[in-house]
């Protein structure tokens, strides 16, 4: 195992400059917020994914993959081991209207490249700023539609060592969940290699429309400081935003954070917010809305990295 500040040795070694050591997170999540990773660098295809995950396999180096940082708050303490940010874009069409990604790729380019070919299905997505993988462990969606209902198959690093390919129904999609979510937590992650898309054939012009309507829509009714989307997943009964304003909780404040008096269910980074200060009102809301309405808020968003040392 590595002490802290140790020189990660044989890791090194194999990636020379592109290995970054004490990276702040801060400068690679949405939020702006988190420690450092002692340990970061870049896959640039699939395939240099499957090396860098065996590599530190074999080290016995804790990895993390990372997409674009837009579903996570990551500790101020930081993040042991190695993180992988997940750069392979590639995306490619065949057979009319199937859609291949590396997951790697943006979700939102994904989106537009489709609609411009006339291909329906993703452009509910022109929005989400995050990558293929993270749409996938998270079921990403909006306006109604989500990424599994759109996914045939992916390509899977499993913690063996072996590729294997999952079908849809065996990545257990549910509302903002998937048979790979809470797995970063848990060490054993599924890396997420590439996918596959089922799309229709729909007018470009008619799919244009819908995305220009979807982004009037997010610019009306979300805040654009940094954030992590939506905090708390949609309760039973009522939209978890709704709550948090019914609790008065609406523009609060701890330290650099605030409840968007834009969206309750956004918690931005109004400038040096720490992820405790988020953390803080993240517990706040829970706190009150349970002991005002007797109803429980579940996280959307993932919390990584060293929370407890
Ligand atoms: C302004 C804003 C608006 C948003 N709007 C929406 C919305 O409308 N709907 C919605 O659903 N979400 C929304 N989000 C949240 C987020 O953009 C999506 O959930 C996105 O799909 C996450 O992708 P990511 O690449 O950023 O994932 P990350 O945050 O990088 O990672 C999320 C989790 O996935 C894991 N992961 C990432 N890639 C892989 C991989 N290849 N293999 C295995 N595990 C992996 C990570 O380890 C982590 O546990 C929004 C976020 C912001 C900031």
């Amino acid at each position: 195992m590595r002490v802290k500040g140790e020189a990660p040795g044989e890791i090194a070694r194999a990636l020379g400059g592109k290995l970054l050591q004490n990276e702040p997170m801060s400068l690679h999540t949405s939020f702006r917020i988190g420690g450092p990773a002692d340990l970061y660098t870049v896959a640039a295809s699939a395939q240099e994914l499957v090396e860098l995950v065996s590599l530190a396999r074999e080290q016995d180096i804790p990895y993390l993959i990372i997409g674009r940082a837009t579903n996570i708050l990551v500790a101020d303490e930081g993040i042991r081991g190695l993180v992988i940010e997940n750069g392979g874009q590639e995306i490619w069409f065949e057979d009319d209207a199937v859609l291949y990604a590396e997951s790697g790729a943006l979700l939102g380019d994904l989106a537009r490249e489709s609609a411009r070919r006339g291909l329906g299905g993703l452009e509910w997505a022109g929005g989400i700023p995050g990558s293929v993988g993270g749409a996938i462990v998270g079921n990403a969606g909006a306006y109604g539609c989500y990424i599994g209902g759109v996914t045939r198959k992916a390509a899977v690093l499993a913690p063996d060592g072996t590729v294997c390919e999952l079908s849809a129904a065996e990545m257990g999609f549910g509302y903002r969940t998937s048979r790979f979510k809470g797995q970063a937590d848990e060490g054993q992650q599924e890396v997420i290699l590439s996918a596959e898309f089922a799309l229709r054939p729909e007018p470009a012009q008619e799919l244009a429309e819908k995305m220009a309507d979807y982004t009037r829509r997010r610019e009306t009714s979300q805040p654009t400081e940094p954030s992590a989307g939506s905090i708390f997943k949609r309760t039973r009964q009522y939209p978890a935003g709704f709550l948090i304003e019914q609790a008065g909780l609406k523009g609060m404040h701890i330290g650099g954070a605030q409840i968007s008096p834009k969206h309750a269910n956004f918690i931005v980074n109004l400038g040096g917010a720490r992820a405790t200060d988020v953390k803080a009102l993240i517990d706040l809301a829970q706190e009150q809305v349970w002991e005002q309405f007797g109803i429980e808020l579940e996280l959307e968003i993932e919390l990584v990295g060293e929370w407890n040392g």
